[in-house]
Protein backbone atom coordinates (compact mmCIF):
# COMPACT_ATOMS: atom_id res chain seq x y z
CA UNK A 1 0.00 0.00 0.00
CA UNK A 2 1.46 3.41 -0.87
CA UNK A 3 0.78 6.16 1.78
CA UNK A 4 0.32 9.31 0.97
CA UNK A 5 2.55 12.22 2.35
CA UNK A 6 0.18 14.46 5.23
CA UNK A 7 0.19 17.74 5.06
CA UNK A 8 -1.74 21.22 6.20
CA UNK A 9 -2.94 24.32 5.48
CA UNK A 10 -2.76 27.75 6.98
CA UNK A 11 -4.62 30.50 5.75
CA UNK A 12 -3.69 33.66 6.96
CA UNK A 13 -6.54 36.86 7.31
CA UNK A 14 -5.24 39.70 8.55
CA UNK A 15 -8.55 42.29 9.91
CA UNK A 16 -8.86 42.66 13.17
CA UNK A 17 -11.32 45.31 14.71
CA UNK A 18 -8.29 46.81 16.56
CA UNK A 19 -4.57 45.97 17.68
CA UNK A 20 -3.73 44.53 20.43
CA UNK A 21 -0.59 46.29 21.86
CA UNK A 22 1.12 43.06 22.71
CA UNK A 23 0.08 41.40 19.20
CA UNK A 24 2.79 40.76 16.97
CA UNK A 25 1.15 39.28 13.81
CA UNK A 26 0.26 41.21 10.28
CA UNK A 27 -3.01 42.21 11.16
CA UNK A 28 -4.77 45.33 9.47
CA UNK A 29 -8.11 46.76 10.13
CA UNK A 30 -11.47 45.45 9.36
CA UNK A 31 -12.16 47.16 6.07
CA UNK A 32 -14.76 45.64 3.99
CA UNK A 33 -13.58 46.90 0.83
CA UNK A 34 -10.64 45.00 0.93
CA UNK A 35 -12.02 41.41 1.49
CA UNK A 36 -13.06 40.73 -1.96
CA UNK A 37 -9.61 41.58 -3.19
CA UNK A 38 -8.08 39.15 -0.72
CA UNK A 39 -10.60 36.62 -1.75
CA UNK A 40 -9.46 36.87 -5.17
CA UNK A 41 -5.64 37.21 -4.73
CA UNK A 42 -6.21 33.50 -2.07
CA UNK A 43 -7.89 32.15 -4.78
CA UNK A 44 -4.96 32.91 -7.88
CA UNK A 45 -2.37 31.71 -4.52
CA UNK A 46 -4.28 28.56 -4.15
CA UNK A 47 -3.38 27.83 -8.54
CA UNK A 48 -0.45 28.53 -7.33
CA UNK A 49 0.31 26.09 -5.15
CA UNK A 50 -2.32 23.86 -5.68
CA UNK A 51 0.00 21.30 -7.75
CA UNK A 52 2.43 20.77 -4.73
CA UNK A 53 -0.38 19.47 -2.36
CA UNK A 54 -1.99 16.98 -5.23
CA UNK A 55 -1.98 13.48 -4.30
CA UNK A 56 -1.20 14.39 -0.91
CA UNK A 57 -3.44 14.07 2.45
CA UNK A 58 -4.84 17.41 3.69
CA UNK A 59 -4.79 16.58 7.47
CA UNK A 60 -5.50 20.05 8.85
CA UNK A 61 -6.80 22.99 7.44
CA UNK A 62 -6.75 26.25 9.72
CA UNK A 63 -7.79 29.32 9.31
CA UNK A 64 -5.58 31.92 11.64
CA UNK A 65 -4.98 35.80 11.74
CA UNK A 66 -6.42 38.56 12.78
CA UNK A 67 -9.45 37.27 13.04
CA UNK A 68 -10.47 35.58 10.44
CA UNK A 69 -13.85 35.28 11.41
CA UNK A 70 -14.39 38.74 10.19
CA UNK A 71 -13.72 37.32 6.73
CA UNK A 72 -17.17 35.65 6.97
CA UNK A 73 -19.06 32.28 6.65
CA UNK A 74 -19.56 32.82 2.55
CA UNK A 75 -15.97 33.84 1.73
CA UNK A 76 -14.68 30.89 4.23
CA UNK A 77 -16.77 28.65 2.58
CA UNK A 78 -15.36 29.30 -0.76
CA UNK A 79 -12.17 29.18 0.01
CA UNK A 80 -13.10 25.49 1.63
CA UNK A 81 -14.42 24.73 -2.00
CA UNK A 82 -11.00 24.82 -3.73
CA UNK A 83 -9.66 22.13 -1.49
CA UNK A 84 -9.95 18.61 -1.80
CA UNK A 85 -9.91 17.14 1.73
CA UNK A 86 -11.69 13.90 3.37
CA UNK A 87 -14.50 13.97 6.35
CA UNK A 88 -11.95 13.56 9.24
CA UNK A 89 -10.15 16.32 8.26
CA UNK A 90 -9.30 18.85 11.28
CA UNK A 91 -10.81 22.28 10.16
CA UNK A 92 -9.87 25.17 12.68
CA UNK A 93 -10.99 28.89 12.62
CA UNK A 94 -10.03 31.09 15.05
CA UNK A 95 -12.32 34.11 16.56
CA UNK A 96 -12.52 36.83 19.39
CA UNK A 97 -15.60 36.76 21.77
CA UNK A 98 -16.02 40.45 21.14
CA UNK A 99 -17.30 39.63 17.60
CA UNK A 100 -20.16 37.40 18.63
CA UNK A 101 -20.14 35.56 14.98
CA UNK A 102 -22.96 33.39 14.08
CA UNK A 103 -20.81 29.99 14.94
CA UNK A 104 -24.21 27.46 13.25
CA UNK A 105 -22.47 29.51 10.05
CA UNK A 106 -19.55 27.66 10.58
CA UNK A 107 -20.74 24.65 11.19
CA UNK A 108 -22.84 24.38 8.84
CA UNK A 109 -20.14 24.96 6.65
CA UNK A 110 -17.86 21.92 7.46
CA UNK A 111 -15.54 24.08 10.58
CA UNK A 112 -15.15 21.69 13.00
CA UNK A 113 -13.29 23.11 15.50
CA UNK A 114 -12.70 26.89 16.89
CA UNK A 115 -10.22 28.63 18.04
CA UNK A 116 -11.22 31.15 21.02
CA UNK A 117 -9.20 34.24 22.36
CA UNK A 118 -9.97 34.37 26.00
CA UNK A 119 -6.90 35.43 27.58
CA UNK A 120 -8.51 36.29 30.80
CA UNK A 121 -11.68 35.67 32.71
CA UNK A 122 -10.51 38.90 34.92
CA UNK A 123 -11.72 42.18 33.71
CA UNK A 124 -8.84 44.12 35.02
CA UNK A 125 -6.14 41.75 32.83
CA UNK A 126 -8.63 42.29 30.29
CA UNK A 127 -8.33 46.16 30.70
CA UNK A 128 -4.56 45.88 30.39
CA UNK A 129 -4.44 43.78 27.74
CA UNK A 130 -6.75 46.16 25.83
CA UNK A 131 -9.03 43.26 24.86
CA UNK A 132 -12.86 44.42 23.94
CA UNK A 133 -14.30 41.87 25.78
CA UNK A 134 -15.96 41.03 28.83
CA UNK A 135 -14.83 37.74 30.46
CA UNK A 136 -18.38 36.91 30.60
CA UNK A 137 -18.68 37.59 26.67
CA UNK A 138 -16.08 35.09 26.47
CA UNK A 139 -18.01 32.29 28.66
CA UNK A 140 -20.98 32.97 26.60
CA UNK A 141 -19.13 32.72 23.66
CA UNK A 142 -17.99 29.54 24.56
CA UNK A 143 -21.13 27.81 25.53
CA UNK A 144 -22.50 29.89 21.62
CA UNK A 145 -19.84 27.81 19.95
CA UNK A 146 -21.28 24.43 21.95
CA UNK A 147 -24.88 25.28 20.93
CA UNK A 148 -24.02 25.68 17.47
CA UNK A 149 -22.97 22.08 17.71
CA UNK A 150 -18.77 22.87 17.37
CA UNK A 151 -17.65 20.58 19.92
CA UNK A 152 -13.82 20.58 19.54
CA UNK A 153 -13.42 24.10 21.36
CA UNK A 154 -9.94 25.62 22.19
CA UNK A 155 -9.07 28.72 23.95
CA UNK A 156 -5.66 30.62 24.32
CA UNK A 157 -5.07 31.63 28.66
CA UNK A 158 -2.15 33.75 29.61
CA UNK A 159 -0.46 34.36 32.56
CA UNK A 160 2.53 36.85 33.15
CA UNK A 161 0.24 39.61 32.95
CA UNK A 162 0.92 43.19 34.66
CA UNK A 163 -1.26 43.20 37.27
CA UNK A 164 -1.70 39.39 37.57
CA UNK A 165 -1.80 37.59 40.75
CA UNK A 166 -2.08 34.08 41.99
CA UNK A 167 -5.46 34.87 43.45
CA UNK A 168 -6.71 35.92 40.12
CA UNK A 169 -4.43 32.77 38.22
CA UNK A 170 -6.59 30.34 40.43
CA UNK A 171 -9.70 32.34 40.00
CA UNK A 172 -9.43 32.15 36.34
CA UNK A 173 -8.50 28.44 36.48
CA UNK A 174 -11.71 27.28 38.77
CA UNK A 175 -13.78 29.08 36.22
CA UNK A 176 -12.37 27.04 32.77
CA UNK A 177 -13.51 24.18 34.52
CA UNK A 178 -16.95 24.83 34.14
CA UNK A 179 -16.63 25.92 30.34
CA UNK A 180 -17.20 23.29 28.13
CA UNK A 181 -13.69 23.21 26.44
CA UNK A 182 -11.47 20.17 24.93
CA UNK A 183 -8.43 21.98 24.68
CA UNK A 184 -6.46 24.79 26.30
CA UNK A 185 -3.32 26.62 24.96
CA UNK A 186 -1.10 28.66 27.78
CA UNK A 187 1.02 31.14 26.92
CA UNK A 188 2.90 34.05 29.06
CA UNK A 189 3.24 37.06 28.39
CA UNK A 190 6.36 38.15 26.05
CA UNK A 191 6.91 41.93 24.96
CA UNK A 192 7.88 41.88 21.31
CA UNK A 193 10.04 44.79 19.54
CA UNK A 194 7.23 45.15 17.01
CA UNK A 195 4.06 45.29 19.33
CA UNK A 196 2.85 48.78 21.00
CA UNK A 197 3.73 47.30 24.46
CA UNK A 198 7.28 47.40 23.35
CA UNK A 199 7.23 51.15 24.09
CA UNK A 200 6.21 50.72 27.70
CA UNK A 201 7.81 47.77 28.33
CA UNK A 202 9.86 48.90 31.81
CA UNK A 203 6.79 50.02 33.28
CA UNK A 204 4.66 46.88 32.04
CA UNK A 205 7.76 45.00 33.38
CA UNK A 206 7.76 46.31 36.70
CA UNK A 207 3.78 44.92 37.37
CA UNK A 208 4.45 41.89 36.15
CA UNK A 209 4.60 38.81 38.08
CA UNK A 210 8.58 37.96 39.24
CA UNK A 211 9.52 34.82 37.92
CA UNK A 212 8.68 32.67 40.91
CA UNK A 213 5.29 33.48 40.43
CA UNK A 214 5.32 33.02 37.04
CA UNK A 215 6.60 29.41 37.35
CA UNK A 216 4.01 28.87 40.17
CA UNK A 217 1.31 30.28 38.24
CA UNK A 218 2.30 27.59 35.15
CA UNK A 219 2.59 24.93 38.09
CA UNK A 220 -0.93 25.96 39.41
CA UNK A 221 -2.00 25.56 35.85
CA UNK A 222 -0.82 22.64 35.17
CA UNK A 223 -2.34 21.06 38.46
CA UNK A 224 -5.71 22.40 37.92
CA UNK A 225 -6.29 21.17 34.21
CA UNK A 226 -4.62 17.68 34.90
CA UNK A 227 -7.52 17.57 37.63
CA UNK A 228 -10.18 18.76 35.35
CA UNK A 229 -9.06 15.87 33.06
CA UNK A 230 -6.98 17.38 30.97
CA UNK A 231 -3.84 15.70 29.23
CA UNK A 232 -0.61 17.78 28.13
CA UNK A 233 1.07 17.01 25.54
CA UNK A 234 3.18 20.21 24.66
CA UNK A 235 4.74 23.60 26.66
CA UNK A 236 1.75 24.83 26.45
CA UNK A 237 -1.13 22.71 24.95
CA UNK A 238 -3.60 20.62 26.59
CA UNK A 239 -6.47 18.81 25.89
CA UNK A 240 -9.10 16.01 26.66
CA UNK A 241 -10.25 13.29 25.21
CA UNK A 242 -7.45 12.70 23.03
CA UNK A 243 -8.65 15.62 21.01
CA UNK A 244 -4.93 17.16 20.36
CA UNK A 245 -4.67 19.93 17.73
CA UNK A 246 -3.77 17.79 14.94
CA UNK A 247 -2.42 21.18 13.27
CA UNK A 248 0.04 22.07 15.81
CA UNK A 249 1.55 18.56 16.05
CA UNK A 250 2.50 18.94 12.27
CA UNK A 251 4.64 22.05 13.31
CA UNK A 252 6.70 19.85 16.13
CA UNK A 253 7.12 16.92 13.94
CA UNK A 254 7.95 18.31 11.06
CA UNK A 255 5.21 17.59 8.87
CA UNK A 256 5.36 19.74 5.39
CA UNK A 257 2.61 22.98 5.59
CA UNK A 258 1.70 25.61 3.02
CA UNK A 259 0.67 29.02 4.09
CA UNK A 260 -1.97 31.30 2.03
CA UNK A 261 -1.92 34.40 2.46
CA UNK A 262 -0.21 37.64 3.35
CA UNK A 263 2.87 37.19 6.28
CA UNK A 264 1.61 33.16 6.17
CA UNK A 265 4.74 30.92 6.44
CA UNK A 266 5.19 27.61 4.61
CA UNK A 267 7.60 24.84 5.28
CA UNK A 268 7.82 21.91 2.05
CA UNK A 269 10.70 19.94 3.55
CA UNK A 270 13.65 21.47 2.47
CA UNK A 271 12.78 24.98 2.77
CA UNK A 272 10.82 27.23 4.60
CA UNK A 273 9.29 30.24 2.98
CA UNK A 274 6.94 33.34 4.03
CA UNK A 275 4.67 35.12 2.22
CA UNK A 276 4.97 39.36 2.22
CA UNK A 277 3.42 41.14 4.71
CA UNK A 278 0.97 43.47 2.95
CA UNK A 279 -1.84 43.00 1.74
CA UNK A 280 -1.96 45.42 -1.04
CA UNK A 281 1.65 44.10 -2.05
CA UNK A 282 0.20 40.84 -1.44
CA UNK A 283 -2.92 41.45 -3.97
CA UNK A 284 -0.83 42.81 -6.41
CA UNK A 285 1.61 39.92 -6.88
CA UNK A 286 -1.02 37.51 -7.31
CA UNK A 287 -2.91 40.06 -9.54
CA UNK A 288 0.16 40.27 -11.87
CA UNK A 289 0.45 35.98 -11.57
CA UNK A 290 3.94 36.38 -9.40
CA UNK A 291 4.58 34.49 -6.46
CA UNK A 292 3.77 36.64 -3.25
CA UNK A 293 6.88 35.06 -1.70
CA UNK A 294 9.77 37.35 -0.21
CA UNK A 295 11.43 35.56 2.35
CA UNK A 296 13.24 32.19 1.61
CA UNK A 297 15.45 29.85 3.97
CA UNK A 298 16.59 26.51 2.53
CA UNK A 299 17.19 24.41 5.20
CA UNK A 300 20.26 21.92 5.06
CA UNK A 301 19.64 18.33 6.32
CA UNK A 302 21.84 18.35 9.44
CA UNK A 303 20.29 21.99 10.56
CA UNK A 304 16.86 20.42 9.64
CA UNK A 305 17.76 17.25 11.95
CA UNK A 306 18.85 19.42 15.00
CA UNK A 307 15.65 22.25 14.69
CA UNK A 308 13.25 18.97 14.12
CA UNK A 309 14.74 17.49 17.33
CA UNK A 310 14.35 20.89 19.59
CA UNK A 311 10.76 20.60 17.91
CA UNK A 312 9.72 17.38 19.04
CA UNK A 313 11.10 17.74 22.44
CA UNK A 314 8.40 20.44 22.63
CA UNK A 315 6.17 17.15 22.97
CA UNK A 316 6.18 15.79 26.29
CA UNK A 317 6.24 12.21 24.69
CA UNK A 318 9.44 13.35 23.44
CA UNK A 319 11.38 11.39 21.05
CA UNK A 320 12.78 8.45 19.86
CA UNK A 321 16.65 8.42 21.06
CA UNK A 322 17.61 6.77 17.15
CA UNK A 323 16.28 10.23 15.89
CA UNK A 324 19.28 11.74 17.47
CA UNK A 325 22.76 12.00 15.42
CA UNK A 326 25.79 11.23 17.00
CA UNK A 327 27.35 15.30 17.29
CA UNK A 328 24.39 16.19 19.03
CA UNK A 329 24.86 13.00 21.73
CA UNK A 330 27.14 15.71 23.65
CA UNK A 331 24.42 18.22 24.08
CA UNK A 332 21.95 15.81 24.98
CA UNK A 333 24.47 14.06 27.94
CA UNK A 334 24.95 18.06 29.01
CA UNK A 335 21.10 18.35 29.14
CA UNK A 336 20.79 14.87 31.18
CA UNK A 337 23.65 16.00 33.72
CA UNK A 338 21.84 19.24 34.35
CA UNK A 339 18.56 17.48 35.05
CA UNK A 340 16.68 19.27 32.13
CA UNK A 341 16.55 16.25 29.61
CA UNK A 342 15.58 12.36 30.72
CA UNK A 343 15.99 9.56 29.36
CA UNK A 344 12.85 7.21 29.13
CA UNK A 345 13.82 3.94 27.66
CA UNK A 346 14.02 4.57 24.08
CA UNK A 347 13.11 7.88 24.10
CA UNK A 348 14.52 11.28 25.64
CA UNK A 349 11.99 14.02 27.08
CA UNK A 350 12.24 17.46 28.88
CA UNK A 351 12.21 17.00 32.62
CA UNK A 352 9.59 19.36 34.84
CA UNK A 353 12.84 21.54 35.25
CA UNK A 354 13.02 20.95 30.89
CA UNK A 355 9.66 22.21 30.39
CA UNK A 356 10.24 25.55 32.54
CA UNK A 357 13.88 26.25 30.48
CA UNK A 358 12.89 24.91 27.08
CA UNK A 359 14.66 27.64 25.88
CA UNK A 360 17.80 26.19 27.46
CA UNK A 361 17.00 23.35 25.85
CA UNK A 362 16.33 24.20 22.28
CA UNK A 363 19.69 26.66 22.25
CA UNK A 364 22.27 23.57 23.48
CA UNK A 365 20.66 21.88 20.65
CA UNK A 366 20.49 23.75 17.97
S1 LIG B 1 -7.28 39.85 18.24
FE1 LIG B 1 -5.51 38.47 18.07
S2 LIG B 1 -4.69 38.82 16.04
FE2 LIG B 1 -6.10 40.51 16.44
S3 LIG B 1 -4.79 42.12 17.25
FE3 LIG B 1 -5.56 41.00 19.02
S4 LIG B 1 -4.00 39.43 19.42
FE4 LIG B 1 -3.61 40.23 17.35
Amino acid sequence: MVTRLVVSLYIHIPFCKHKCPYCHFYVISDKECFKEQLLTALKAEWRQISPQIEGKKLLSIYFGGGTPTLFGPERIREVLSWFHYEADCEITIETNPEEQADYSEYAKIGINRISLGVQSLAEDELAVLDRRHSPQQAIDAIWAIKRAGIDNITIDLMYDLPGQTIESWTKTLSCIKTLPITHLSLYNLTIEPDAAFFRREKQLRSLMPDDETSAQMYALAQESLKNDGFTQYEISAFCKDNLYSRHNIGYWTGRHFYGMGPSAFSFDGVRRYRNVANLSRYCLLLEQNQSPIDFEEPLDAKARKKELLALNLRLLAGCDHGQIEPETEKALEYLVSVGLIERKGSHVALTKQGILFYDTVASELI
